[in-house]
This record gives structure tokens, C-alpha cells and sequence, in this order.
């Protein structure tokens, strides 16, 4: 039986292939509104601004990220 290929298009997820992420940040522009530490306390802080917590286990909360990224009012948690 032949082995099925996969679909590349399927992997593709903000553009990239759906990696563990290795990197969070956030960029210029933040408003301030809390939502990502709300979403992910796990990865997100306050301080002033969001940031990102050092030593956060990234993979572990993969799926809080994206969501945390997505729903961003100023759109400006990136991670790869
Ligand atoms: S959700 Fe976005 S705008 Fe709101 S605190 Fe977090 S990084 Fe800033």
C-alpha cells in the first residue's frame, strides 16, 4: 500500500510550517490590555507593557500562544 504524501498547504499555519516554537516576542505598538496574560499567564506578563515571561516553556503552551497572538487587539505577539 502506497504511503500517502502529505499535504505542504495543510502544514501552513501565519505562513510557516507548523514548528515548535522556539521564540516569542512582542513587538512595538503594544496597547496594554492585558488579554495575552488573561489568555496564557503561563507566557504572558504585565509590567507596563506585555512581555514575554523569561524561561516560559513554549511548547507547553503552543496552542494558548497562537491564540493569545490572533487575538491581540494591536497585533503584535509574533513567535516562530
Ligand atoms: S494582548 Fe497585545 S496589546 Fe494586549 S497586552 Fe498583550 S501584547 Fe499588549
Amino acid at each position: 500500500m502506497a504511503e500517502l504524501e502529505k499535504d505542504p498547504a495543510a502544514e501552513l499555519i501565519h505562513g510557516k510550517r507548523d514548528l515548535a516554537i522556539t521564540r516569542v516576542w512582542i513587538e512595538e505598538g503594544c496597547i496594554s490590555c492585558g488579554l495575552c496574560v488573561i489568555t496564557c499567564p503561563q507566557v504572558f506578563a504585565m509590567t507596563e507593557l506585555g512581555e514575554v515571561v523569561a524561561g516560559a516553556d513554549f511548547n507547553a503552551h503552543e496552542e494558548m500562544i497562537k491564540e493569545a497572538a490572533i487575538s491581540c487587539p494591536a497585533n503584535v505577539i509574533r513567535y516562530e
